[in-house]
């Protein structure tokens, strides 16, 4: 039996993949650890982990609402976040590996503090990679623009001097990419298919692309008309009423089922008496909605579009951050959706009557959906993992 430690962020786009890899685990007699966050705890235990709560050590969530806004966006002052999260746990994770001594630490690519944990332990690590993984040739399709890397370089010694502190307290760390980036030596596990991957082919054996691991659905969806369309912006930036609006302007008394999910951050009633082809949720059970669906509009987060393509469902796409645009720009080489410039509601029923029309686009959705099928799934994750547990000992 190996002991696994899996650490998160918490995000669910980030938590859910992981969760069948854990189930099978755990199926297989192995006994597994998951630091992650009060919001994800019942999910975790219920795949069969041991929860172990980093809710009083995230620096994220103790930042004001301004400063949230700069996550993500200022590379500097999102590394100090990184680096104070990781320094908060440093005497707990330190203390807790010492007791547990696991075989393998499985981090997901954002919860550095799992890679750093590892790197200074000498655990054997795994990166558990829900976006695309990251090397000098996917990242043509992540164009960053002259603007963002000009910002980067301004930001080089602040982050220069947050590399130090993890120094200071032991953590081997060279630069900012030995715990953001994954080189060719670094096991990794990838949510997606090698078809689906940018320049699948530039990594090493060492990267398992397992696909996307999807959910089984839990609620039944009555599709009520010829076409159902879905209409969601993800778990997290999704406070997007004119946008919500510009959909039920672009879909109102047409011959659709529409379904929308808002989120928590707008309220259900405030969009008053909806036509009637039009609902709207807080949340849904994507898998059963995509089950049904015939396009989706969505801000193309990585596990939506793997979802959504895994059910050959085609997509209209919105994407927020430069993430999404890269899984967006995959998705139009592929030919299985289009990226919209504008959310005007013209533009939004523009691209789904040509998704309608150009059956290239179902078809090409249907074919990622068959790469994605033939992957080795959770299974194949479990196996990836323990390898590394064996092959360390
Ligand atoms: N999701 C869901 N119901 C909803 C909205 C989202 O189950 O109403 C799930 C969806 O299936 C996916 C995750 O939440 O697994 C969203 O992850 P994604 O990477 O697409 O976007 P994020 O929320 O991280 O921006």
């Amino acid at each position: 039996m190996s002991n696994i430690v899996f650490f998160c962020i918490p995000a669910h786009g980030h938590t859910n993949p992981t969760l069948g890899v854990v189930r099978e685990l755990v199926s297989r007699g192995h006994q597994v650890w998951y630091y992650s966050y009060h919001m994800m705890r019942e999910k975790i235990e219920s795949a069969g982990a041991v929860f172990v709560s980093c809710d009083e050590y995230d620096m994220e969530q103790k930042l004001s609402p301004k400063d949230a806004a700069r996550v993500g966006k200022d590379l500097a002052f999102s590394t100090k976040i990184l680096v104070d999260t990781t320094l908060a746990l440093d005497d707990k994770v330190c203390a807790d590996m010492e007791q547990l001594q696991p075989d393998c630490i499985v981090a997901d690519s954002m919860a550095v503090w799992g890679k750093a944990a590892a790197l200074k332990l000498g655990i054997p690590f795994v990166s558990s990679t829900t976006t695309f993984a990251f090397n000098e040739h996917s990242a043509k399709i992540m164009k960053q623009g002259v603007g963002e890397l000009f910002k980067m370089l301004l930001s080089m010694p602040r982050i220069t001097r947050q590399i130090k502190r993890l120094q200071n307290k032991g953590y081997p760390v060279k630069s900012i990419l030995d715990i953001l980036q994954n080189d060719n030596d670094t096991h990794t596990v990838v949510y997606t298919s090698p078809a689906f991957q940018p320049c699948s082919e530039t990594f090493s054996d060492k990267y398992a692309f397992v696909g996307p691991s999807i959910r089984l659905a839990v609620d039944k969806i009555e599709k009520t008309k010829g076409r159902l369309i879905y209409i969601s912006m993800g778990t997290v930036n999704n406070d997007m009423m004119p946008l919500y609006k510009n959909c039920i302007d672009a879909l109102a008394g047409t011959e659709y089922q529409v379904i929308m999910s808002v989120g928590d951050l707008v309220s259900v009633e405030a969009f008053g008496a909806l036509p009637e082809n039009i609902s709207i949720f807080s949340h849904v059970d994507q898998i059963a909605v995509l089950q049904q669906a015939d396009v989706f509009v969505s801000h193309c987060g990585m596990n939506s579009v793997n979802e959504s393509l895994y059910f050959g469902v085609p997509l209209v796409m919105l994407p927020q951050t430069t993430e999404q645009s890269g899984v967006a720009e995959r998705v139009s080489q592929l030919g299985a959706g289009i990226k919209l410039r504008k959310a005007d509601a013209p533009s939004i029923a523009n691209a789904i009557n040509i998704i309608f029309t150009e059956s290239s686009y179902a078809q090409n959705a249907a074919t990622v959906a068959e790469g994605f099928r033939k992957c080795s799934g959770a299974k194949g994750a479990a196996d990836k993992i323990l390898q590394v547990c064996d092959s360390e000992r």
